[in-house]
């Protein structure tokens, strides 16, 4: 094991943490490095958000993912604003400052629909956080409408978007990803739409799906591809691991599931050790539930995520965590914290 303050980042010695699995021992180091960036009087944080799928049909094909549909099945929608705004209201209700909108790839919308929801979206949001559109929708939406991914960018801020959400990375591997997700963009278009996010001004997070079965290197080139990224723009606010949950048409690659509470843990402290240039680490409770994320503050996270007023995409595989500010808070303050609300870029608003 490296000594603190030594950077990890060759996939040799990432793989070789890996495989050791004395997790105890990478808490321990994990935990420090989370001091370097918070001290333990420094609050653990939370946001107030909503996730809404504005669409669930999807030409994609993921094979894990249990959440899209054909745009002929019965279940398949595509919210109009009426619909957006009073799940909106909801949030605002709620005390809440970000609004996450993620959606499948559906050939049916036109540019004027998420131009228009953004555009009504800022008119009766002023203060609003428009968190929106994975790299996946931007990539597919830009050659839809003939556009740059610049070019959609520049639209979309200039409608309201205020950041990016880090989602559909899953591994950042194009081996991995040819297995999981062929129809999806391969991982340098996914590093190139952030870079050019970044380049805007955009900040965006940085998600990890892992524990479909996947190889240990896999994962050290994922996180290396990221502090990579982060060295050359620094417009990465978190990094976000969390596990695949299998459902019934896919159970993973392997047999071998990387997905256990243990290998939570250890991965998340890993992230932390190697994300030396990201300040930001979150836990997963929607994955994990409330009691893994809360002992992963002592893995080396700092940050709660989000309250998610809905979250749709998880639950179709069957995974139902449900929570509120109040059970984030308690369990930020029982794990021996002062708790926060924050903004989208970590500004503090409330403390308890
Ligand atoms: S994960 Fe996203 S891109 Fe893939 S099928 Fe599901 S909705 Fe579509």
């Amino acid at each position: 094991m490296k000594s603190l303050g030594t950077k990890i980042n060759k996939i040799p010695e990432i793989v070789n943490l890996l495989q050791d699995n004395d997790l105890k021992k990478l808490g321990f180091l994990a935990n420090e490095k989370r001091r370097e960036f918070h001290p333990d009087n420094a609050p653990v944080t939370f946001v107030v958000d909503r996730n809404i799928n504005y669409t669930n049909v999807c030409s994609c094909n993921c094979r894990f993912c249990a959440f899209s549909k054909d745009k002929n099945d019965p279940e398949a929608y595509m919210l109009d604003y009426e619909i957006i705004k009073h799940k909106t209201d909801e949030l605002i209700k709620a005390e809440g400052t970000q609004l996450l909108l993620q959606g499948g790839l559906n050939s049916d919308i036109p540019l004027e629909y998420y131009t228009g929801m953004l555009k009504n979206l800022r008119k009766d949001y002023p203060e609003l956080t428009i968190h929106a559109f994975s790299p996946a929708e931007l990539v597919f939406i830009a050659e839809n409408n003939n556009l740059s991914v610049k070019e959609l960018l520049e639209e979309f801020i200039k409608c309201g978007l205020s950041s990016i959400p880090g989602g559909g990375a899953e591994i950042l591997c194009d081996e991995v990803r040819s297995k999981l997700s062929p129809g999806k963009i391969f991982s340098q278009k996914w590093l190139e739409v952030m870079e050019i996010a970044h380049h805007l001004g955009l900040k965006t997070t940085a998600t990890m799906v892992f524990g479909f079965g996947e190889d240990a290197r896999f994962i050290a080139e994922h996180l290396l591809k990221i502090l990579e990224l982060q060295e050359k723009t620094g417009g990465f606010t978190a990094f976000i691991p969390w596990t695949f949950a299998p459902w019934n048409k896919f159970t993973g690659l392997s047999k071998n599931l990387n997905n256990t509470a243990f290998d939570y843990l250890k991965i998340l402290a890993l992230s932390r050790l190697i994300l030396d240039n990201i300040v930001n680490i979150q836990v997963s409770w929607i994955t994990q539930g409330l009691n893994i994320a809360q002992i992963a503050l002592k893995f080396g996270a700092n940050d709660f995520g989000g309250t998610m007023l809905e979250e749709n995409v998880v639950k179709a595989a069957g995974v139902y965590n449900n929570t509120c500010a109040d059970e984030i808070i308690d369990h930020i303050q029982k794990a021996g914290f002062i708790a926060a609300q924050r903004d989208t870029h970590y500004k503090i608003i409330k403390t308890f």
